[in-house]
């Protein structure tokens, strides 16, 4: 027995356009799949709550899919779901490897359980990498993870144990004996660090040096390389950083490279800084990003760079927006 799982949207909450849309579904999972009317054991619907003028379920039986039981049911709102969708899953008595169908528009979601989908988004500080990460991974209904984070978490460990960063055994020790842990409240990322919420801690501009300086030890990198992994490992997701492509998960099938000029991203992190209340100047801002850059770009070891079969993002001139609907775009043409 197989499960086939497919959606579609509706063009309107109308009888007439929910039974075009199930027909055409439906028949499109019997001929790809193979099905015939006696090796379907059952249909299922879901539809977001804004489908009320008919049944799916009705809609499949007056499409000739009446000799299984049919079941719909109602969806309780799910952010970055799309208007009017029907999700059906359909049991069949095959041995064959089941092949989802999505229409209209329906493609991207839950691609987590059909088919894993991971997104690697690279890039230098400001560059609008992780808004654009965060926006994706909501849309797509899939996980984000900063691994910026992770990194700039080893830097305040080291901090509070007092640790030289220059003192490679000392730094060492730490990381050694760190107790970091990613987690998720409300779709949000927490970073643990001894079990405290270290969230915004981390952001504090001097740690943004630190980190870059800490990330640069191969022991703390393979170690943050692994936590990824595992993540990536099991679930769909979107996660950005420095060398996600290039060095994390290299058979990523899709890859960004967002960039931005010098100028654009300084006074993207003055203003960004500037509303939390930090007291930064913009020339020491450009003079860090140009210096952590450097750094980034040039250390031994998975060194910030645009992986081959990246596709390169330039927001200097975008607005959030922009940017994400590209990506999407660039995502679209592949799946
Ligand atoms: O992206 P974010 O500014 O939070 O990253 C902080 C620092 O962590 C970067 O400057 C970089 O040195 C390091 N980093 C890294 N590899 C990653 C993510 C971040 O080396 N995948």
């Amino acid at each position: 027995m197989i499960a086939i799982r497919g959606a579609t949207t509706a063009e309107a909450d109308s009888p007439e356009e929910i039974r075009g849309a199930v027909k055409e579904l439906l028949t499109e999972i019997r001929d790809k799949n193979g099905l015939t009317a006696e090796n379907i054991v059952c249909i299922m619907f879901s539809s977001t709550a804004d489908i009320t003028s008919f049944y799916p379920a009705k809609a499949a039986r007056e499409a000739g899919f009446a000799g299984c039981p049919l079941f719909s049911s109602l969806e309780p709102p799910i952010a970055g779901s799309l208007k009017r969708c029907i999700r059906v899953m359909v049991l069949a008595e095959t041995e064959q490897k089941p092949v989802p169908v999505y229409l209209r528009g329906a493609v991207n979601l839950r691609r987590d359980i059909t088919k894993k989908l991971v997104v690697a988004l690279d890039g230098p500080a400001g560059s609008g990498k992780t808004t654009a990460a965060k926006t994706l991974a909501k849309e797509l209904n899939i996980l984000y993870l900063d691994t910026g984070a992770m990194y700039r978490a080893c830097a305040l460990a080291c901090v509070n144990a007092g640790a030289d960063l220059s003192d490679e055994s000392a730094v060492r020790a730490v990381i050694d004996g760190i107790d970091l842990k990613i987690e998720y409240c409300d779709g949000r990322q927490v970073t643990l660090l001894g079990g405290k919420d270290v969230s915004e801690e981390i952001r504090r501009p001097e740690i943004s040096q630190l980190a870059s300086k800490v990330s640069a030890y191969g022991f703390v990198r393979r170690k943050m390389v692994e936590m990824q992994r595992r993540i990536a490992a099991t679930m769909s997701c979107v996660m950005d950083g420095r060398d996600i492509g290039t060095n994390v998960l290299p058979n990523a099938e899709h890859k960004f490279y967002v960039t931005a000029s010098v100028e654009v991203r300084a006074k993207r992190r003055y203003d960004e800084d500037r509303a939390k209340g930090y007291n930064v100047s913009y020339n020491d801002i450009i003079r860090e990003i140009r210096e952590r850059d450097k750094r980034d770009s040039e250390r031994e070891i998975a060194p910030l760079k645009c992986a081959d079969d990246a596709v390169i993002v330039d927001t200097s001139s975008m607005t959030p927006e922009e940017a994400v609907e590209f990506i999407k775009s660039k995502i679209q043409e592949k799946i």
